[in-house]
């Protein structure tokens, strides 16, 4: 671990932690809205504690849960298909790890709460419309089946943060906020790759190590193998999540190894979308020029990214190991064949090489063989985020506190939801509504 003090940017080697304080929110800071079931079934607390005073400093960053030693994780990644050095994370602070009465393990973020040794230019913020919306996406996602970071509360405060506009070029004021986020693990493909290309073989390992045993119970620790049995679960995993991406419509929007996580969960929710209706092309970031991440893409950049993670762990795998990685990783047949079976497909399909398309094509034609049930009637359309965004700008948060409801039964029809409009098509105004990563 290495330690810091104050508030500058550097380019380290062998750590995988800085200690970083989070920067309190400029006062007054407001609940918004929190996730009972994160609360009470993850956390184990009782929903009340969420209206005292306590409960808002300790997600707010404003005080520390007692215990707990604040950490910014060091890592890299490959961003647009380049390497991209050391980037993050510059505004997560990692709180801590709780053992709920279930025996589980979670680990406990909160994002944008201020600068960490890694923020390099960055202001540490995240602003409302962008945690509105991990807000409601993690929990929507989870009510879907698909794996998932969660979020517990959302807050948000009068801190001044400037933002560059994407329709005309200008920095406009927006407000801070903060999420408490949680998942089994926060490692992701960038956590390894970093360690890999600044040839810090000895922490690589290590941190290898205490992944696999703290996250992959199945995995022997023992076992001469077990490398590669990590990469195979990650491929699997990996590409059991896009299968389950695509059968909702999800396009992530910045697939760069550094959002992609270990545990194969969704994370980082960014400039995300749903697909209106088939679209291969659909692009939900506008700062994708090149359309790098559309929907149709996600599998191709799926196995992208699992080569970058079997290229970083090129220096703990045997010669043998490695071509046996290469038979079972994400070259070629196997892959396609994995996210056919997910789909509950069987033999070859007219272009295989255009697997998206035909991914696309049936989820509209045939049954899905994943955790996920197809066709839910409600998903986090940007309309929907960003109406409950405005309102959220004026201290309304009734419109996220009713989205996080209805999004949290997503199969089921529901009155409030349906004189929404949360069902039909998007009003006038939603229809062009562009998403960006400046958030
Ligand atoms: P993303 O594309 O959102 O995954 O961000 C890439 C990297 O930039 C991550 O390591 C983030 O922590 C970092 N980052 C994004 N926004 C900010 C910000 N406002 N301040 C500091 N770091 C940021
Ligand atoms: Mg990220
Ligand atoms: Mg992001």
């Amino acid at each position: 671990m290495d330690k810091v003090d104050g508030d500058y940017v550097r380019t380290v080697k062998n750590c995988v932690f800085s200690r970083s304080l989070p920067a309190p929110l400029r006062a007054p800071v407001t609940l918004a809205a929190v996730s009972k079931s994160v609360i009470e079934d993850l956390l184990d607390l009782d929903i009340r504690v969420t209206q005292t005073d306590a409960f808002l400093h300790y997600v707010s960053g404003a005080e520390l849960i007692p215990g707990s030693i604040p950490l910014a994780h060091r890592y890299g990644g490959h961003q647009f298909g380049y390497w991209s050095g050391q980037l993050g994370d510059g505004r997560a602070h990692l709180l801590g790890q709780y053992t709920n009465r279930k025996g589980e393990i979670w680990e406990l973020q909160l994002k944008g709460s201020g600068k960490t040794p890694y923020s390099r230019a960055g202001d540490g913020r995240a602003v409302v419309r962008s945690s509105v919306r991990e807000f409601l996406c993690s929990e929507a996602m989870q009510a879907l089946g698909i794996a998932t970071s969660r979020a517990a509360s959302l807050v948000v405060s009068e801190e001044s943060v400037w933002r560059d506009q994407f329709y005309d070029g200008n920095v406009r004021k927006e407000r801070g906020a903060v999420v408490l986020r949680l998942a089994r693990t926060w490692f992701r493909i960038g956590s390894l790759e970093v360690l890999t290309r600044g040839g810090e073989l000895d922490l690589l390992r290590k941190l290898l190590n205490f992944i696999i045993e703290n996250n992959f119970p199945a995995i022997a620790t023992e076992d001469p193998d077990k490398y590669l049995v990590f990469y195979s679960t990650v491929v699997r995993e990996t590409a059991h999540l896009i299968a389950q991406w695509m059968a909702v419509g999800f396009a992530h929007g910045v697939c760069n190894t550094d959002n992609f996580s270990l545990l194969s969960i969704t994370i980082d929710y960014g400039p995300f979308g749903f697909m209106e209706s088939y679209d291969p092309n659909f692009v939900p970031n506008t700062s994708d020029d090149e359309g790098r991440y559309s929907i149709g893409a996600q599998a191709d950049v799926g196995l992208f990214n699992l080569e970058k993670l079997l290229e970083s762990l090129q220096p703990v795998l045997t010669t043998s190991q490695q071509q046996r990685c290469v038979q079972h990783g994400p070259h070629g047949v196997t892959f396609h064949q994995l996210f056919k079976a997910k789909l509950g497909l069987l033999g070859e399909e007219e272009e295989d090489g255009n697997l998206i398309a035909f991914l696309l094509k049936v989820r509209l034609y045939l049954a899905v063989n994943v955790s996920t049930r197809v066709n839910p009637r409600y998903v986090l359309r940007n309309w929907m985020a960003e109406s409950a965004t405005r309102k959220a700008e004026t201290n309304d948060f009734s419109e996220v506190v009713l989205l996080h409801d209805v999004l949290g039964n997503p199969f089921i029809a529901q009155d409030a939801a349906e004189e929404t409009g949360y069902a039909a098509r998007p009003p006038l105004w939603g229809r062009r509504l562009k998403v960006r990563c400046s958030s």
